[in-house]
Parts: structure tokens; sequence; C-alpha cells
């Protein structure tokens, strides 16, 4: 996939080293975790973390001063561009074009980091097909007032309701403060389709248990409830990739899990660098593989409500 993007991409082929300046400058005060540390944490995660971003447009959040300062949100490559980075010109919301960054190997995040990257947040779709989802994102955010087992427990009916409508699900710590419910798509749909469906979703889910979900995000009505945050399923739309280390206190990461491990999670943001590092270092499979492999589609879901 690598070459693909290569070619498609505003990379040239010719392998560069990246120099990072500043590798001893702390960028997590509170851990003293450098520069360098974050470039050594990316590097030891690469095979894990690759398989997620690779070839998808992306945003990434920029801490040029580490996570005590401002952060930028970025999505286009910046003027002056970035040497290992694919770039993608990109219809708007607007209707307007923009040339998306996206990486295609493992110098591109390194060239990131180096830009001062920490957060990588891609698309649910590929370059080449960006009018396609092929992951849907159930993003959980419980109110401040809901306990860790609610969410968890939120999350288990959404994986058996999903089961229910014939779509296997995928579960990610965010290392914030809920969780992410990922359904993959094969073939990719259009992103209308998706959003109506995971709006469809969220709706049912928040008729069968009005005590517990809220698909509408006005705050007033998410105290006390999670909100299932269904437009995180837009094209242009993104959520945090799976071992993507989140610009917090403590170095959260984003981890990807099975779904038999929930029931142990003590928190979305149960690991950090070095706890996600040793963990890594014993993982023989990724909690997530097969993701791209499967086989479903709507279609299924449509099948499964018609035949009751
Ligand atoms: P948490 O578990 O704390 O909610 P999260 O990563 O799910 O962590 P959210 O604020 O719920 O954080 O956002 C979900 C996703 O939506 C993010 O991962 C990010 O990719 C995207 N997102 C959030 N805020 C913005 C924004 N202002 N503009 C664009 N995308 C955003
Ligand atoms: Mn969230
Ligand atoms: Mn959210």
């Amino acid at each position: 996939p690598a070459e693909a993007g290569k070619s498609r991409g505003g990379k040239s082929s010719a392998p560069a080293p990246i120099t990072i300046t500043h590798p001893e400058r702390i960028v997590y005060p509170g851990e003293g975790i450098t520069k360098q540390d974050i470039v050594d944490y990316y590097t030891a995660v690469m095979k894990w973390f690759l398989p997620g971003v690779i070839d998808r447009p992306m945003s990434v959040i920029r801490w040029p001063g580490g996570i005590n300062k401002p952060s930028f949100f970025q999505k286009h490559i910046p003027a002056g561009g970035l040497k290992q980075v694919g770039s993608a010109r990109l219809k708007e919301e607007t209707g307007a074009s923009a040339v998306y960054l996206y990486p295609v190997d493992a110098d591109s995040i390194i060239e990131l980091v180096q830009y001062n990257a920490i957060e990588f947040h891609p698309w649910g779709a590929h370059v080449d097909k960006p009018d396609c989802a092929d992951r849907v994102v159930f993003d959980l955010d419980p109110g401040p007032d809901v306990e860790w087992t609610r969410v968890k427990a939120a999350a288990r009916l959404m994986y058996k309701l999903l089961e229910q409508l014939g779509l296997q699900s995928f579960l990610r710590a965010t290392g914030g403060k809920g969780l992410h419910v990922v359904v993959p798509l094969k073939p990719a749909a259009p992103w209308d389709e998706v959003k109506e469906f995971a709006r469809s979703f969220a709706e049912v889910l928040e008729s069968m248990y009005p005590l517990e979900f809220v698909s509408v995000s006005s705050k007033a009505k998410r105290a006390g409830r999670i909100y299932v945050d269904y437009l995180r399923n837009g094209r242009g739309a993104t959520a945090v990739a799976s071992y993507s280390l989140r610009g917090r206190p403590g170095a959260p990461v984003a981890m990807p899990l099975r779904w038999s491990e929930l029931g142990r999670l003590k928190s979305a943001s149960q690991f950090d660098m070095r706890s996600a590092l040793a963990r890594l270092k014993r993982q023989r499979a990724d909690p997530w593989e097969g993701i791209d492999k499967i086989k479903q589609s709507l279609k299924a879901v449509k099948k499964a409500l018609s035949a009751k």
C-alpha cells in the first residue's frame, strides 16, 4: 500500500533521513517525556499503528510548545510541504477543494512527529475512495456524572445489538473519557448512507434505554447519560487512531481492545505510553486483527430488519 501512496501522493520515492530537531525538548512536563521519547514510542509501535492510518486522509494535533501550551488541529499540508507525507487534493464540504495529508509509511509518521504532531486522527475512508466510509465509529461520550461501569455496559449492549444486526464491531479505549465502538464496512459505503445508519442506530439506543443513551449533543440532555456522537460519521470527520498518544497529562494512549478485555478495563485512559509499550512488547496479534478482511455491509442490516 505504501508504494501506491507514494505514486499518488506528493512524496518522492528517494528515502531521506528525518532529522529530529530539539529531541531533548520536554513535551509532557508532568512525565518528563521528550520529543525523542515520542519518536521512540511511535517507532516501537509502528507495525501496529500504521495499518490503521496508512493511506487515510488525516488530521494531526500538534503541540509545538508541549502539552501545556496551545495545540493546533491540522488537516492540510502546510505551506512548504512535508517531504515524507502523501498529499491529495480533495473536495471540501463547502465545494472548494484543499490538499489533505495522509501517511504512506513509517517515515510519514516520524516526519509528522518532527513537525510536533502527537495525536493522529484518520478519516473512516481511504484517500483513493474518500466518498465512501469503510469504518463507522460510534463515539461514546459519558456525561460527567456517569460511572465507568455504565459506560462499559453501554458498549457491551451496542456490541450485542450490532451483532443481532449482523455486524461485527471492535472496541477502543480512547485514552480520554470514553470508548469507541467501530464497525468495519466492506465494501465501503457512501457517507450519507453511513451517517443515516449511525443516526438511526443512536436514536434506537436512546429510545430503548432513555436513561443511558442520548443521541443529541445538547449539554442539558447529556447530564447523567452517555452521548452517542454519531456525527463522527460524516465525510471529513475523524476519530483518534488506535495506538495514538493523546496530548493530555499522563501521556494516555488510544488502545484497541478485545471485547473480552472490557470487563477488566479500569478506565478509558488505563493505558499510557509506558504501559502501552509493555503491552505491545507482549502482543502477538492485534486485538482488531482481521478487521479489514471482514465482508459486511449495511445491506445485512436492512436484511436483518426486513426478516422480522
Ligand atoms: P474522549 O473519550 O475523551 O471523548 P475522543 O477522542 O473520543 O476522546 P471526542 O471529543 O469525543 O474525543 O472526539 C471524537 C473525535 O472527533 C476525536 O477523536 C477527533 O478525531 C474528532 N474531533 C473532536 N473534536 C474535533 C474538532 N473540534 N474538530 C474536528 N474533529 C474533532
Ligand atoms: Mn469521544
Ligand atoms: Mn465526541
